[in-house]
């Protein structure tokens, strides 16, 4: 017999496999071949394999459960079963030998039972619902509902934590326990319940009460191979409740996952409903139950923590319970209520035909707010506000303007959101303040609520239900008639007020303008807002169509592209050896600072782009460029100042003797063109690399790259010319910690045995700092020792800037400075462009001159006009800004909070770097596991959080963190925030 003895619990209700086996044989008879203990909140179960090949269940349940409603639990199990409809496998009770289906357990204090158990699936914990799983898991428990509806047995409980109707009190019972910090106060939580108790107030008493599974989650669902749900099992929870509460359980469990997970929810209620119809008073009530549900997830987290802190299953599951409850915050009930009724298709139909609410909006301009728009100026977009001042300006001095429906917008939000509001599912317009609003149709008033504009003045919103259902409403008016008085078609209902935005030039207030919101709702008397956050998209169409036709416009219809379509295109044409960031990438169109912005208006932290050192869309730059493009760009042969400014600004940053400049495109080339100079310089060609290295593509370049991370093959491909020494790793590394000066030992030695075999080096070319390995810095005196040792036997030294230079170091401007040596030929490129394309090769005029002898060097674009405007421009934001201070001040506040992480989380083996050139090793261990799996898991969650990181390194674990050199604290904390919650999620995940 092969047991896990491990035993259930460390306290003195645990019991043993053996306990468990010897109680099954002696009470029902049934001989055990393996058992072990699976988890469970709250009951003991021990699953036992049997001899004749079927698996059975035995709980033990807690000392409070009474016979009465385990044997409820059986009959419902026994009903279920029963139910022809229900098409899903259920655990079923065995009988003991005395034919009993609820026995003691030997302790008498406790109740065991036997129950087959349900063979299937079990999806682990996943981050993003499996397509179509919600629908699946909606239908499962709306079977499982109606079939329990005319289920009645005595011993039903009723009341206990988990029945919804008792929310009040758990929150009440657990309120002590609960934290004072964060947004899940017990005030807070106290707030949000009320809230919710208020939304459900006026239909609470229409709600079905009948018996329910209570705790119907994908965690108690079993799936075929094919991924349809086949059997539920737990029911521990079964009781009589609210049937609403049934499906608001399911729904808020599936908000703990990432991707769209308020659509996910809202289509396990769609699927519910096609099996067991909600009816109004349950759509209603929906998500103030699923607020309310999470609320006590927390709230009983809170107490089960504080009586036993040491409650596994309580620790990993809190945080994915509070994010349930955030998201489920994250909407309005009004929102959540028209996605509800839209999910469920419980729409109004709007009328064929219906007249303008405004007149004189046929012929207006149409305004471009989306993400790519031309329109938006530099940071303009970042102001509050900015949409309704920019329109009233452009209204100003166009006439009237309207705004696009179902734009993804451009908003001041997308900075400090992870998911703003962003689009647009009504139309705004300018008009003349004072402008009619009237009735599109026959219907009756209703009144919305009234908003306080930026400049202070309320202005309200009116709605006229139109027969039929559908309401059209105005936003930004005052109301001329009463709620729920009947208006005829074309009836004046409101008249336009002014918003007037404090706009500092006093441009807006002037002009008598104002702007007008109009949008449909298809879902009840609800007033929808002008802009939701880019989720539960087809949702939101449906229930708040095109409102043209209420401007009197004709709706667009713009083709829509899928988001797959650029995916797919890129890969018919542009060749797949060009890696994508992401299997589902956001569409980035837009850069600002350390922020890039999809096409849905949200907007990223960019932690990886070292190139973009003085952030996206610098305007300085931008001016510069434009500017010297629309004078002249041409080539280096012929004579213009920007050549010679930039060449004097570069010679002026290297050390001296370093003042003869060469000017290329790129990384490769200069590496490349360091390369030819050394061998030209030494009439040698042989070079030392290091592993674990990355100098670019080009021919030379690609000689003495390599990573395995970036070319599997590239250790067993070198040509004869490339001489390797192992990579001074003093993480991963042969020699570590202390041992770190063996580098340097071993690498004086393999010069020796390369002096035996008669090789003579042209050049050591290497990185200062261990920049592919994820920033990890060389052994001091490394590079020292090292270039001391080649120069002695006739070679170059070469130091690899393209990376770590510019000032990412905060320290240093030079990466080798920070191994306190100076090269004899710099290779640089990336920051100098800020993502323009330009690369340099700096060296000694000897140097120079002995290249000098293989003819003239020429490249066409290297060193043009507009190249070195953008070089001189790149340096002098750098001083104006102080990004190097930046660098360091900024860099230091990072390294300490993912040093602070890596104390808190295994997963983050170390932190390495320094300044703004930082690597986070992922592991599962130690330095020896590398752990690339969790490392892109990771980067895909954070984006997801709105950050954009990726791993490097030969085993691709390392994430490398190299964000533009204007971050600012705020970022940071919001970049470690998001990396906090992603690992803590992960580690719960892992631990259930
Ligand atoms: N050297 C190093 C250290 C690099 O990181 C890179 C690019 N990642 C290069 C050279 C090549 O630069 P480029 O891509 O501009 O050709």
């Amino acid at each position: 017999m092969a047991w896990d003895d491990s035993r259930t619990m460390t306290s003195e209700l645990s019991i043993s496999v053996a306990e468990a086996a010897s109680y099954l044989r002696d009470r029902y008879g049934l001989g055990v071949v393996e058992a072990s203990v699976i988890g469970s909140n709250e009951d003991i179960n021990v699953l036992a394999a049997l001899a004749d090949g079927r698996r059975v269940l035995l709980k033990v349940s807690h000392p409070g459960v009474s016979r009465g409603s385990l044997e409820a639990q059986n009959a419902a199990l026994r009903w279920l079963a029963a139910s022809p409809d229900v098409r899903l496998e259920v655990p079923l009770p065995c009988e003991s030998t005395a034919g009993h289906d609820v026995e003691p357990w030997t302790d008498a204090a406790r109740l065991a039972r036997v129950l087959t158990f349900v063979e299937g699936e079990m999806p682990s914990p996943a981050v993003r619902s499996p397509a179509g799983h919600s629908r699946r898991l909606g239908s499962a428990a709306g079977r499982v509902a109606l079939a329990l509806r005319a289920f009645e047995h005595e011993g039903l409980p009723e009341g206990g934590p988990w029945d919804l109707r008792s929310a009040r009190r758990v929150l009440d019972d657990a309120a002590q326990c609960v934290g004072e910090d964060g947004d899940t106060t017990a005030d807070a939580l106290a707030a949000t319940l009320a809230a919710a108790e208020a939304r459900m107030g006026p239909v609470v008493g229409e709600l079905r009460v009948q018996p329910i599974h209570g705790d119907l989650t994908a965690d108690n669902v079993v799936f075929d191979p094919a991924g349809d749900a086949r059997g539920v099992i737990d029911f521990g929870d079964v009781g009589r409740g609210w049937l609403a509460a049934e499906i608001a359980v399911l729904a808020c469990s599936l908000l703990q996952h990432d991707g769209d997970p308020i659509a996910e929810a809202l289509h396990a209620a769609a699927a519910f409903d096609q099996e067991c119809r909600l009816d109004d008073a349950d759509i209603v009530a929906l998500w103030p139950l699923v607020v309310s549900r999470a609320v006590v997830l927390v709230a009983s987290a809170a107490r089960m923590l504080a009586e036993d802190p040491t409650n596994e299953y309580a620790v990993a599951r809190a945080p994915l319970e509070r994010r349930m409850l955030a998201r489920a915050l994250s909407l309005s009930f009004d929102e959540a209520e028209i996605l509800a009724r839209a999910a469920l298709g419980r729409l109004a139909t709007p009328p064929v035909a219906v007249s303008p609410m405004v007149a004189g909006l046929d012929g207006a301009d149409e305004a471009d707010f989306s993400v790519t728009s031309v329109q938006h100026q530099a940071d303009g977009w970042m102001q509050e506000g900015h949409l309704e001042v920019t329109l009233l300006r452009w209204g100003n001095s166009a006439g009237t303007t309207v705004t696009r429906y179902a734009e993804h917008r451009l908003t001041s939000r997308a900075i400090v959101e992870t998911l703003p509001r962003s689009f647009a599912i009504g139309i705004d317009a300018v008009v003349r303040e004072g402008a009619l609003v009237r009735a599109p149709a026959d219907g009756i008033v209703v009144s919305g609520g009234g908003a306080r504009s930026a400049s202070g003045d309320v202005r309200a919103s009116i709605g006229v239900v139109l027969d039929g259902g559908a309401t059209a409403w105005a936003r930004g008016i005052e109301p001329l008639r009463a709620a729920g008085e009947r208006v005829r078609a074309r009836d004046v209902i409101a008249r336009v007020t002014a918003g007037r935005p404090s706009d500092s030039d006093g441009h807006a207030a002037a002009a008598p303008q104002a702007v007008v919101g109009i949008g449909w709702c298809l879902a009840a008397e609800l007033e929808p807002p002008g802009l939701v956050a880019p989720r539960a998209e087809s949702l939101w169409r449906a229930a708040c169509p095109d409102p043209s036709a209420l401007v009197g416009r004709e709706a667009r219809h713009d083709p829509e592209q899928a988001p797959g379509d650029l995916i797919a295109r890129r890969a018919a044409v542009f060749a797949a050896v060009q890696e994508r960031y992401y299997d589902a990438p956001p569409q980035i169109e837009r850069g600002w600072r350390h922020h890039l912005v999809d096409t849905a208006g949200r907007a990223y932290l960019d932690m990886i782009n070292n190139v973009a050192i003085l952030g996206h869309a610098e305007p300085r730059l931008t001016h510069a460029v434009a500017q010297q493009m629309g004078l002249l760009n041409t080539n280096s042969r012929f004579h213009y100042e920007a050549v010679v400014e930039f060449s004097e600004a570069l010679a002026a940053r290297a050390p001296d003797g370093l003042d003869a400049v060469l000017l290329v495109n790129s990384g490769s080339e200069a590496v490349d063109l360091a390369i030819r100079i050394a061998r030209a310089a030494t009439g040698r060609s042989d070079i030392l690399a290091l592993t674990e290295a990355y100098h670019g593509w080009t021919v030379g370049a690609d000689a003495i790259s390599t990573s395995i991370g970036d070319n599997p093959g590239a250790l067993a491909t070198r040509p004869e010319w490339v001489h390797l020494l192992d990579a001074p790793n003093t993480y991963r590394g042969r020699h570590r910690g202390a041992d770190a000066h063996l580098y340097l030992t071993d690498a004086l030695a393999r010069l020796d045995a390369l002096d035996a075999d008669g090789v003579s080096l042209a050049a050591m070319v290497s990185e200062p700092i261990f920049g592919n390995g994820g920033g990890i810095l060389l052994p001091d005196g490394y590079l020292r020792g090292l270039w001391t040792a080649v120069r002695e036997r006739g070679g170059v030294c070469v130091s690899d800037e393209v990376q770590v230079s510019y000032g990412r170091l905060g320290e240093h401007f030079w990466g080798f400075e920070q191994q306190g040596v100076v090269p004899d030929v710099i290779a640089v490129a990336k920051a100098m462009g800020n993502g323009y394309p330009l690369g340099a090769v700096i060296t000694t005029r000897q140097i120079a001159e002995a290249f000098a002898a293989e003819g003239s060097f020429f490249s066409s674009a290297g060193g043009s006009p507009v190249s070195c405007v953008v070089g001189s421009t790149v340096l002098r934001v750098l001083d104006d800004d102080d990004l190097q201070e930046n660098a360091r001040v900024v860099g230091a506040v990072l390294a300490h909070g993912l040093r602070a992480l890596a104390a808190r989380y295994p997963a983050v083996g170390a932190v390495h770097g320094m300044g703004l050139y930082l690597g986070v090793e992922v592991v599962n261990g130690g330095p020896d596991q590398p752990d690339p799996e969790a490392a892109a898991a990771i980067c895909v969650d954070l984006l997801e959080e709105g950050v954009i990181v990726q791993p490097t390194g030969d085993h691709k674990n390392v994430l490398k963190i190299k964000p533009p050199l204007t971050i600012d604290v705020e970022a940071v904390r919001r970049f470690l925030a998001a990396l906090d919650g992603v690992l803590e999620r992960r580690q719960s995940r892992a631990a259930m």
